[in-house]
């Protein structure tokens, strides 16, 4: 995707200030993968044997990076997530689970001339907004228990302790032939606080904590440190990576 007007005008209207932090925690390696750049933050979370979690994770940040600068549509992001799909769905097998990855995360886009967050997502990594010091779940994971939840067959504080919390219903590569992402566009607002996370954040922390800590620090890149400090401190063992996204909105210019 080349860089167009749109894109060019909503750089210069949108200022974002980004902090990202990740860690491997008690994995033997880090198989999330992050893309947070030229107007897109994005999240991966890979599985699969051996080294196929982090191939997977890199492979549709690869595709998706595609999505920076480009001002996507909802129709064009979607195809994007499916060529992502599918560049997953290419790579070599190996001898374990066929290589899959979440993916979460915002695209800075314009929609009837007004700056808006384009959220996609396929999985249970997570996308959050805290506007007003409120912190709001964006994003609907893609997993067993999300389901039960929403069927009420589980309650929410059940959840973060169920067993089967971590088995994804929905994800890049993986078995199925196809994949429907989530995409939602959200208005930019003057002081938006975005967060992109993987299930290592969200496993060790609540949504309460998340909140206390993205209270607490007024810098994006401190926000995102204390974070993932938080979640090692707690116990956290999963992979876990924080992208923090600070958005500023300028007067329409003349
Ligand atoms: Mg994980």
């Amino acid at each position: 995707m080349t860089v167009d007007r749109p894109a060019r005008r909503i750089a210069a209207r949108v200022r974002v200030a980004v902090g990202v932090a990740t860690a491997k925690a008690e994995r033997p390696r880090n198989e999330d993968a992050v893309w947070a750049r030229d107007g897109a933050f994005l999240v991966a979370d890979g599985m699969g044997g051996h080294d196929r979690g982090e191939v997977a994770s890199r492979t549709a940040i690869e595709v998706l990076r595609g999505l920076s600068q480009g001002a996507p549509t909802p129709d064009e992001a979607r195809a994007m997530v499916r060529e992502a799909h599918a560049a997953v769905r290419a790579l070599p097998k190996g001898t374990g689970r066929r290589p899959g990855t979440t993916v979460t995360g915002v695209v800075l886009t314009e929609h009837d001339g007004v700056p808006c967050w384009l959220v996609v997502n396929v999985g249970d990594s997570r996308t959050y907004r805290m506007a007003g010091a409120v912190l709001e779940q964006v994003t609907q994971d893609h997993s067993e228990v999300a389901e039960l939840v929403a069927a009420g067959v589980v309650s929410a504080e059940d959840a973060s302790r169920h067993p089967r919390r971590n088995v994804v219903t929905r994800v890049l590569g993986g078995g199925s032939r196809d994949v429907e992402p989530d995409v939602w566009l959200l208005p930019v607002s003057p002081g938006d606080r975005m967060l992109m996370c993987s299930d290592g954040l969200t496993d060790a922390l609540s949504d309460a904590r998340i909140e206390a800590e993205l209270r607490a620090a007024d810098d994006p890149q401190e926000a995102a440190d204390r974070l993932i400090a938080a979640a090692l401190a707690a116990g956290g063992r999963d992979n876990v990576t924080a992208v923090v996204v600070d958005a500023a909105v300028t007067r329409r210019p003349a």
